[in-house]
């Protein structure tokens, strides 16, 4: 018997319990997965990863009944469903943290309950037992070259607006020496922005402020570090009747941002392909939830505060910019022609 429980903070927690293949003589077979992951400004957790960690879930374990109940974004909130699902039992854990730091006490409290966890796509603090992740310097390079490639005759000596992700999230960091190991020497920075749990409303603020400091006219790029932060500083600008929109980077590969490539709105997108690593991380996963070690499905190790050599599996992305659109997001079945083309 295998229970399967998956909560997100797009909203849902799905439970199931399955009959599992009893191997050898009425052995307990039984496995529990909790999954936890954020929710904010970018809608990739639970429109592309959430389904594809259920569906590789499901390839492990066929006959999953799915059953929802409400779950959050807020950190506090995602302490809370951790340690319920310690109280719970499960055998196992992926953790897409909200905030890392702030979940530390839960990712050692499954420690020593003997819950194996494994990080997904945020590094999280504690003894964790596998990571899954993208290369964030790798993202933060393909924009800053994505900029520079749009600026133009601007790629020297012009002037760039930075709104970077929230300084909870490591990956935001990661991303922006990325960038910066691109772009500095060649433009000047005339602002840098940290925004608040990759709220939207924070970096259109910010925007705001950039536009007022340095003159709307005197912004020649805006690195901006996902796309739902990408969509707020081009509402700011449009506010500012700023025309034509400056090169404006993105990440996530959000429909909105799709659209916004199409009609000249946004430069570009990073695409990360969300398969692979709902898949490894749903293998490492089941791997741990059995006894069973991960090093055959990493790729490499890395460290966090507290513990050496995590195996880790770490992915390359795609930049995306409108010549390869189809050769990218609807070759590999994220949306449609008709889904970018049609207007909501
Ligand atoms: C993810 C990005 C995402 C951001 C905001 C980061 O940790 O890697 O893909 O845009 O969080 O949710």
């Amino acid at each position: 018997r295998t229970t399967v429980a998956i909560a997100v903070a797009a909203g849902l927690t799905l439970s199931g319990a399955c009959g599992g293949d009893s191997e050898g003589g009425g052995g307990d077979d039984s496995l529990t997965v909790g999954v936890l992951l954020p929710g904010g400004g970018a809608s990739r957790f639970g429109q592309f990863d959430r389904p594809l960690i259920e569906k590789k879930l499901k390839q492990l374990c066929p006959d999953c009944p799915a059953a929802t109940v409400g779950a959050t974004a807020e950190s506090a909130i995602q302490r809370q469903q951790l340690e319920a699902m310690i109280t719970r039992g499960v055998d196992v854990l992926i953790l897409a943290a909200v905030d890392p730091q702030r979940l530390r006490p839960s990712v050692e409290a499954a420690h020593q309950a003997g819950i194996p966890v494994v990080a997904y796509d945020r590094l999280a603090q504690g003894p964790i037992s596998g990571y899954v992740t993208f290369d964030g310097a790798e993202v933060g390079r393909l924009q800053g070259e994505a900029l520079l490639k749009a600026m133009g005759s601007k790629a020297q000596g012009g002037q760039i607006v930075m709104m970077n992700g929230a300084t909870t999230d490591p990956n935001a960091d990661w991303f922006k020496r990325g960038s910066l190991s691109v772009l500095e020497g060649k433009v000047k920075i005339g602002k840098s922005y940290d925004t608040v749990g990759w709220r939207p409303e924070n970096a259109f603020g910010n925007m705001n402020g950039a536009i007022a400091a340095l003159g709307a006219n005197n912004i020649d790029g805006v690195l901006a570090a996902n796309d739902s932060l990408a969509g707020a500083v081009i509402s700011a600008l449009n506010a500012a009747e700023v025309r034509p929109l400056p090169p404006i980077t993105g990440q996530d590969a959000d429909l909105a941002a799709v659209r916004r490539i199409v009609s000249g709105d946004q430069s570009m997108t990073v695409y990360k392909p969300f398969k692979p690593a709902a898949d490894a991380a749903v293998e490492m996963a089941v791997a741990l939830g059995r006894g069973e070690t991960v090093e055959s499905i990493a790729t490499g190790t890395v460290d966090n505060a507290t513990t050496k050599d995590i195996p880790a599996v770490l992915l390359p992305s795609v930049s995306v910019t409108v010549g390869n659109i189809e050769d990218t997001l609807i070759k590999d079945g994220l949306y449609t022609v008709d889904q970018i083309c049609t207007p909501k």
